[in-house]
Parts: C-alpha cells; structure tokens; sequence
C-alpha cells in the first residue's frame, strides 16, 4: 500500500483504459483490480451511486489506499430506465455485449425514431484509508440506433447514437470518446477533487 495509490476497482480492462487517460495528470499511481487478489462485492444497490460507493468502499478497505469505482449503465426511456443498473447482467449470466445489444434492439423493434431516448450515465465514487467518501455523475444523451454500428469501445456503443456528430459511440475515436462520455463527465467534476486530494499527500 502506498499513500500516492489510486486503485481502480474494476475487472474491466476497456474502463482501466479508460481510466488511465482520463486520469493522466493525477499525480497518483494508478491501478486496477488485478494483482490485489481483490474480488468485488455484488452490486446490491438500487442507483449507480450506491454501487459505485459499495465497491470503493470494499476495496480501499482491502487494500489500505484509495479506491475509486464507478456504477454506469444505459437508460432507455421507452424501457422505463431499463437495463440501468442492471446493465451488465441484462439478458442473463454468462451472456455477451453482443447478445445484450441483440436483446435491447428485440425489445426496441417498432419504436419510433423520436422514442427511442437513452443515456449512458455514470457514477464515480472516491474513498480514502481514512474514510473519506465522495460521489461525482455524469451522463451522455444520445438515440438507439436499429442497427449495430461501429467497431471502438465496448458494450451498448455500438447502439449508441449521438446525433450531433451523426455516429454512435463505436464509431468515435477513443480520444472524442473520453472528451464527452458520461465517464469523461464524471471523472471531469471529480478531478479538482483529486488533484487536490494528492497532491496534498506529499
Ligand atoms: P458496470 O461495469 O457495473 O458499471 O456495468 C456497466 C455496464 O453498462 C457495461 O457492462 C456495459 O454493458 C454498460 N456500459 C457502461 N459504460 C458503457 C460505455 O461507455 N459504453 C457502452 N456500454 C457501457
């Protein structure tokens, strides 16, 4: 353990990359879960909020540093807010991306154009050894799509469509991704805090 570690709590390695730009001039040294032995905890919450800070909370404990997590998902508002905080579990265990995209655009088919809102949105959470919890958000608006499109990022970007640049997020180079993403967002409002936070653990 180190006082200048920041451990991302996540087993994701598109978000760790995420997280490793995003965070590039925190003077602090950056890691993921893997190599702590860490396993999360289920996320029991009911908003991404509460979820974010369960698993911050779990692993600065585990390990003695600070920990950040986040909660994020999709909100598709002609599914009242569904997949939301189940979004990585939606269709079931042991199913892929590409099986939850296929299931969302089933549950879409015959939704017109203007009912088809959604927003990714995040919630990044900080705990310090010393008990110290704050919580940051951030959304993305944007369209689904009817059809996949787009080979970048992970998960429902390729349904993701922002009409302001006429792509979905699959289709934007990863740099614009983490200029607008409901992360970027999330990690923007919080990185004052963490600059704050380490440097002023010299
Ligand atoms: P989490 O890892 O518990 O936050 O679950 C997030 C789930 O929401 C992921 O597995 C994806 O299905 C979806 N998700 C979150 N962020 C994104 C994103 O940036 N693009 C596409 N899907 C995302």
């Amino acid at each position: 353990m180190s006082g200048r570690e920041l451990i991302v709590a996540t087993e994701n390695p598109h978000k760790l990359e995420e997280y490793a730009a995003l965070l590039r001039d925190v003077p602090a040294a950056l890691s993921g879960l893997s190599g702590h032995g860490i396993q999360l905890p289920e996320e029991t919450g009911e908003t991404f909020a509460e979820n974010a800070l369960i698993k911050a909370r779990y692993c600065a404990r585990a390990t003695g540093s600070c920990a950040l997590a986040d909660d994020s998902g999709l909100e598709v508002d002609a599914l009242g807010g569904e997949p939301g905080v189940r979004s990585s579990r939606w269709a079931g265990p042991g199913r892929s991306d590409a099986d939850r995209v296929r299931l969302l655009l089933e549950r879409m088919n015959g939704v017109p154009e203007a009912e088809r809102t959604a927003r990714f949105r995040c919630a990044l959470a900080v705990v310090t050894p010393d008990g110290q919890e704050r919580v940051w958000e951030g959304a993305l608006e944007g369209r689904l799509a009817s059809v996949p499109t787009g080979n970048e990022g992970f998960g429902y970007d390729p349904v993701m469509y922002l009409p302001q640049f006429g792509l979905t997020v699959a289709e934007l180079p990863p740099e614009r991704k983490n200029e607008i993403s409901h992360r970027a967002r999330a990690v923007q409002a919080a990185l004052p805090w963490l600059r704050q936070y380490f440097t002023d653990l010299t």
